[in-house]
C-alpha cells in the first residue's frame, strides 16, 4: 500500500496505459480521479477501481481547454480536499509525412499532448504548492528523444513534454513538488494496434528484450516515481522501452 490515502488524478485514464496506471495506484491504496473525453470507458474503469475498495471519480474533461481543467480541479478539491498526484497521460497521434501533414493535425496533437500537459500541470500545481507536497509524472515517448518519420507533430509534442518536465521540476522543487517523465517505447494498446504488421515486425527487431511492452510496464515505473521511494528524483525522464534507446 505505497499510496495509502493519496488522491491521484490520471488524464486519459479511461483506457490503455492511463487505465493501468489508475488501477495500479488504486491497488496501492490511492483514490482516483479520471479525466477523459471517453466517458463510457472512464465510468467502467471507475467501477473497477471502486471494486478494489477505493473511491473513484470520472469527469468529462478535454485537457486542451484550460477553463474545463480549472473547473474540474476545483471539483476534486471540493470532494477530496487535496490532490497529491497528477499523471499527464492523455495523448493522441495523427501521423503523416511532414509535407502532407495538415495544419489541423499539427495543432490537434500539439494541443492535446503538450498544451494539455501544461494546462493540467498549471491547475494541479497551484494546489500542490499550497500543500507543499505533490508528484507529477508526464507520459512522453522515446519518439520525443529520437524522432520518427511520419510523426513531426507527435515527436515535437513529446520533446516539448520532456523540456516542460525539466522546467516545471525546477520551478516547483522548492515547494516539495517533484516532476518527472516516462518515455515509453512500443506499448501494446489501441494506439499501437492500428499500426501495420510489417512495421510492428521491424520495430520488434530493434527491441533488445525482444518483446513489446505492456501498459503495466509503464504503470510500474509510474508508481515508483510517485511513491516516496522517488522523493529525491526530479526533472528526469525514465525510458521504458525494452532497451530500444540507450542514452
Ligand atoms: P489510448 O489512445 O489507448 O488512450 C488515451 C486516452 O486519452 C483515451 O481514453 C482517449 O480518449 C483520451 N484522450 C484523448 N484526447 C483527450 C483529451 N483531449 N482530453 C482528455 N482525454 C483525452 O493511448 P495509450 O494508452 O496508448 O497512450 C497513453 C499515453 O502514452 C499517450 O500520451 C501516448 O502518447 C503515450 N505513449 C504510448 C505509447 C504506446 O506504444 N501505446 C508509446 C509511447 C507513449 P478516446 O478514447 O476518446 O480517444
Amino acid at each position: 500500500m505505497r499510496l495509502k490515502d493519496k488522491v491521484a488524478l490520471v488524464t486519459g485514464g479511461a483506457r490503455g496505459i492511463g487505465r493501468s496506471i489508475a488501477m495500479l495506484f488504486a491497488k496501492e491504496g490511492a483514490d482516483i480521479v479520471i479525466w477523459d473525453v471517453n466517458m463510457q470507458e472512464a465510468e467502467k474503469t471507475c467501477a473497477d477501481i471502486e471494486g478494489l475498495g477505493r473511491k473513484a471519480m470520472a469527469s468529462q474533461v478535454d485537457v486542451t481547454k484550460y477553463a474545463e481543467v480549472e473547473e474540474s480541479l476545483n471539483k476534486i478539491l471540493d470532494k477530496f480536499a487535496k490532490v497529491d498526484i497528477l499523471v499527464n497521460n492523455a495523448g493522441i497521434t495523427k501521423d503523416a509525412l511532414l509535407l502532407r501533414m495538415s495544419e489541423a493535425d499539427w495543432d490537434a496533437v500539439i494541443n492535446v499532448n503538450l498544451k494539455g500537459t501544461f494546462n493540467c500541470t498549471k491547475a494541479a500545481s497551484k494546489a500542490m504548492i499550497k500543500q507543499r507536497l505533490g508528484k507529477i509524472v508526464n507520459i512522453a515517448s522515446i519518439i520525443g528523444i529520437i524522432g520518427n518519420a511520419g510523426q513531426a507533430n507527435y515527436s515535437a509534442s513529446k520533446a516539448g513534454i520532456i523540456a516542460l518536465t525539466k522546467t516545471s521540476a525546477k520551478e516547483l522543487a522548492s515547494r516539495n513538488v517533484n516532476v518527472n517523465a516516462i518515455a515509453p517505447g512500443f506499448i501494446q494498446t489501441e494506439m499501437t494496434a492500428k499500426l501495420p504488421p510489417e512495421l510492428k515486425e521491424k520495430m520488434l527487431a530493434n527491441i533488445p528484450l525482444n518483446k513489446f511492452g505492456s501498459p503495466d510496464d509503464v504503470a510500474r515505473a509510474c508508481l515508483f516515481l510517485v511513491s516516496s521511494e522517488a522523493d529525491y528524483i526530479t526533472g528526469q525522464t525514465i525510458i521504458v522501452d525494452g532497451g530500444m534507446v540507450m542514452a
